[in-house]
C-alpha cells in the first residue's frame, strides 16, 4: 500500500500532467473528533483529496485553502495544504439538519480557493456546479486558471482519494484522447483502494497509455494551531468578556476545531495576557 502519498505522473504521448493521491491515516485522523454524517464526510474527504491535488499540482511555498460557506446545512467547511502536503480540515454543519445530495449540503454556497505563498494571497471563486465538488473544480480549472482537467474524487470514513489530469498549456490534445482519459478516471471506486499501490492502480487504470510514474510524496495530517494563536484570539474577543467566562466557567477552555487539542487559561493566564508587558511562552507549546 502507498497510503498518504500523492503520486504524480504524466504521459509518454500525451500533453497531459496527472497525479493521483490517497489518503488513510491522515485522513481518518482528521475524521477523529467529529461526528459527521456519510454526506459531510464524503464532501469533506472529497475536499481534502482535491486539495492536496492542488498543492501538488503548484510549485510554490505556502498553503492552499479551499473554503466552502453556505446558509444550507453545511455552514463552512475549510480545508487547508501546505506546499510540505501537510493537511487539515473540519466542517460544520448547521445543528439538527441533514442534506441528502451535494446540491442541498451546498445550496447557496460560496466556495473558492486562496494560494497563500506569503505576500499577496491569490483567491479564486468556484462556482459550485450541484453535481459535486469534482465537478465544480473541472469548471473553476478550465475558466478561471484556464488549465482544462479533469477530477475524480471519491471518500469514505476509511479512505480519500482522487486524480488530477491536467493539460499542458499549448500543447493541444485530441478531443477523443480526452475523453477517453475522463472515462478511464470516472471508472474509480472505492474497491480501488483496498489494497493496489497507487504505481499499480495508475498501472491498471491506464493500461493503454505509456505512463511515467514519478516518486510518491507523503502526505501528512498537521495542525498549526498555537497557544500563542489561540491567546491572540482571546486578546480579540477582550478583557471583559474573558473575565466574565472566567468567572462563570473558572477557566477558559479552547479546542481547536482542526485538532481536536484542548487549551486552558486559567486567572493567572488571563491576568498575563491582558497585562501591559506581555511576555509570550514559545509558539507552539506542546
Ligand atoms: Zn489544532
Amino acid at each position: 500500500m502507498s497510503a498518504d502519498s500523492v503520486t504524480p505522473f504524466g504521459f509518454e504521448a500525451l500533453p497531459v500532467r496527472g497525479a493521483l493521491i490517497h489518503l488513510s491515516r491522515t485522513w481518518r485522523r482528521m475524521l477523529r473528533d467529529h461526528d459527521y454524517d456519510a454526506l459531510v464526510t464524503e464532501t469533506l474527504g472529497h475536499a481534502a483529496a482535491a486539495t492536496g491535488l492542488i498543492a501538488q499540482s503548484l510549485k510554490f511555498d505556502g498553503t492552499i485553502t479551499l473554503q466552502i460557506q453556505s446558509t444550507g446545512t453545511l455552514q463552512m467547511l475549510v480545508m487547508q495544504c501546505t506546499s510540505e502536503l501537510d493537511v487539515r480540515g473540519m466542517a460544520a454543519v448547521e445543528e439538527g439538519t441533514a442534506a441528502t445530495s451535494f446540491a442541498e449540503l451546498t445550496s447557496k454556497a460560496h466556495c473558492a480557493v486562496t494560494v497563500d505563498a506569503g505576500d499577496r494571497p491569490y483567491q479564486g471563486i468556484v462556482e459550485i456546479d450541484d453535481r459535486s465538488l469534482a465537478a465544480s473544480l473541472e469548471h473553476y480549472f478550465a475558466r478561471s486558471v484556464q488549465v482544462p482537467s479533469h477530477v475524480a474524487l471519491l471518500a469514505n470514513e476509511e479512505f480519500a482519494a482522487g486524480i488530477l489530469l491536467q493539460q499542458v498549456p499549448g500543447a493541444p490534445i485530441d478531443a477523443d484522447d480526452w475523453n477517453r482519459l475522463h472515462f478511464l478516471i470516472e471508472t474509480l471506486s472505492p474497491k480501488d483502494f483496498t489494497g493496489d499501490t497507487s504505481l499499480h492502480l495508475i498501472g491498471k487504470l491506464f493500461a493503454e497509455d505509456d505512463v511515467r510514474v514519478y516518486e510518491p510524496r507523503p502526505v501528512n495530517f498537521r495542525c498549526r494551531c498555537s497557544a500563542r494563536k489561540v491567546e491572540d484570539v482571546l486578546k480579540m474577543i477582550g478583557e471583559e468578556e474573558a473575565r466574565q467566562t472566567l468567572e462563570e466557567m473558572g477557566d477558559i477552555e479552547v479546542i481547536c476545531e482542526y485538532c481536536g487539542r484542548h487549551r486552558h487559561f486559567d486567572a493567572v493566564d488571563v491576568e498575563r495576557l491582558f497585562a501591559d508587558n506581555v511576555v509570550f511562552g514559545p509558539d507552539s507549546v506542546q
